[in-house]
């Protein structure tokens, strides 16, 4: 509740900063995510979701999480609990699905007569998927896939997103002089929003992002140990990788937005990515999740030299469920991300019925290819 409300006081605030002719824009953007919020809640409890969404409600389901988190405020809620992540395994058995490695479930959309299927997925190599995630996964005999960027592990990546969340939890006010704004964050609410509007503001901008490196970086306490305190390092992963339920996937070199980037840089990408991480986990490795893998960030091209690269499927963040009509297209599967918090039990079941992608897509095509 406190939450809501510094986070009302905050729009307030900025909205007397704006220029009259922006405020109907700046309300509308404000009020329209919360009017889909209440659209979505509305449906699940008059239990017209599931029915509104049978078109879009395909056998399998990818399924996306970063960090799960010891204290998900501390880190600005940019991931979630180990108890949001058990409440998503309970949901998804609920609605009938087996959790399955990415080799059966590549098996199971080829055959029609098989049991709809959930992947579970967590980018990026994050240390606490071993401390936090592995013991829930043991317990409830869950597999899952990890897409591991080689920088995150040999420390070299520009984690421009940890610089960025780094400072807004040490500082109570940001400039950024790339964005021509200055963020005032003194409490959770004005940080999370911040860190919102930012990431909102980057986009696909590979510049953009390293301006903000460099922009906070100065502002952060030893910023190069960022990576070093998030990330699980090559003993880690070396350890992480040997369980029975982990899948390793790459997911890059230096997790760029590859749409910026020549074909030959992008192949480049994914081959030393690959290499790697073959080398040092004895194992290969097969399937891929592009940075990102939003429209602006990969699609057809990116395909291709996926394939190219060797790899037998390959992961977006398009929203939408898993078709056989996918396995045309192997290297643009979707995916939805499920890992954030707060989240509600109408956005977990938008997600798993469906609807999302209904939504998203004002009822357009079930199968997301490249939209
Ligand atoms: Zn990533």
């Amino acid at each position: 509740m406190t939450y809501a409300l510094t986070n009302m006081r905050r729009v307030l605030r900025e909205l007397r900063q704006e220029r009259p002719a922006d405020v109907p824009a700046r309300l509308w953007r404000y009020a329209k995510p919360k009017l889909d919020v209440l659209g979505e809640e509305v449906l699940y409890r008059a239990r017209l979701m599931g029915p509104l969404a049978a078109r879009y409600r395909g056998p399998g389901i990818a399924l996306m999480f970063h960090e799960i988190q010891s204290n998900v405020d501390d880190e600005l809620r940019t991931g979630c609990s180990a108890g949001h992540l058990r409440q998503v395994i309970h949901a998804v058995r609920a609605a009938g699905r087996d959790i399955v490695t990415p080799d059966e479930a590549l098996r199971r959309l080829g055959d029609r007569q098989s049991a709809p299927f959930a992947l579970l997925t967590f980018d990026d190599a994050y240390a606490d998927n071993r401390l936090n995630a592995l013991p829930v996964l043991q317990e409830l005999d869950v597999p899952m896939t990890l897409f591991v960027p080689t920088g995150m592990i040999t420390r070299e990546i520009d984690a421009w997103w940890l610089v960025l969340r780094a400072a807004l939890r040490s500082r109570s006010e940001i400039a950024l002089p790339p964005m021509e704004r200055t963020f005032q964050c003194p409490d959770l609410a004005s940080k999370t929003a911040a860190l919102r509007q930012i990431t909102a503001w980057v986009g696909t901008d590979q510049a953009r992002a390293e301006s903000l490196s460099e922009t906070l970086g100065p502002l952060v306490s030893d910023p190069a140990s960022l990576v070093a305190r998030y990330a699980m390092d090559a003993k880690d992963l070396t350890q992480f990788a040997q369980h029975p339920l982990v899948t390793i996937g790459a997911h890059t070199k230096t997790h760029r937005f590859l749409s910026q980037l020549s074909d030959g840089e992008v192949l480049a990408e994914f081959t030393s990515n690959k290499n790697y991480l073959e080398a040092l986990l004895g194992q290969p490795v097969e399937v891929l999740a592009y940075p990102y893998g939003t429209p602006g960030a990969c699609g057809e091209r990116e395909a291709r030299l996926a394939r190219e690269a060797g790899f037998k499927a390959a992961f977006t963040t398009r929203p939408g469920h898993l078709f056989p009509d996918h396995l045309k297209t192997p290297h643009l599967l979707p995916r939805i991300d499920i890992g954030y918090t707060p989240q509600r039990r109408s956005a977990l079941f938008s997600r798993l019925s469906g609807f999302q992608r209904a939504m998203t897509t004002r009822w357009g095509a079930p199968v997301a290819v490249l939209d």
